[in-house]
């Protein structure tokens, strides 16, 4: 079952964060067919070939626990697609996880880390199994 996704964006909050949930690490996208309508017009991919294809797009495969996730490319300073006027790319293809984040104003009054919370239905623990399934299929 593909997984609700409402954004949940607050411009201004993130605007006065700078993004701090971005310099920890980009987001995953937790929804394999939601990735494939985005950047490949709904043509499943297997894992060899979307490997190659992704490099020219700037996103790369990430390995957690031998499940191959797409991703953004990263960076010493954290998501590779943070710019000097935020995400770089439309609210629409953003990672499922970086659509889902909850805000939490509480993060600006800490030094570091982020308050911001995860819904349980885009952990990186389900965005694992939908990729694994997923990986079975094709
Ligand atoms: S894709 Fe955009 S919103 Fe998501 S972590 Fe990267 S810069 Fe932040």
């Amino acid at each position: 079952m593909r997984p609700e996704l409402q954004p949940i964006l607050n411009r201004l909050l993130c605007r006065e964060c700078g993004g701090r949930c971005c310099q920890g690490g980009p987001g995953i996208w937790v929804d394999p067919a939601r990735f494939f309508d985005l950047f490949f017009g709904g043509e499943q991919l297997p894992l060899e070939e979307l490997r190659e294809r992704l490099f020219p797009i700037g996103l790369f495969l990430w390995e957690m626990n031998d499940v191959s996730i797409p991703a953004p490319g990263s960076t010493s300073a954290g998501c590779g697609f943070l710019g000097v006027d935020g995400c770089r790319f439309s609210v629409a293809e953003r990672p499922c996880q970086c659509l889902a984040l909850i805000p939490n104003r509480a993060t600006l009054e800490q030094s570091e880390g982020s308050l911001c919370t995860m819904p349980k239905r885009f952990r990186r623990k389900v965005a694992r199994e939908n990729w694994r399934r997923y990986w079975q299929t094709v």
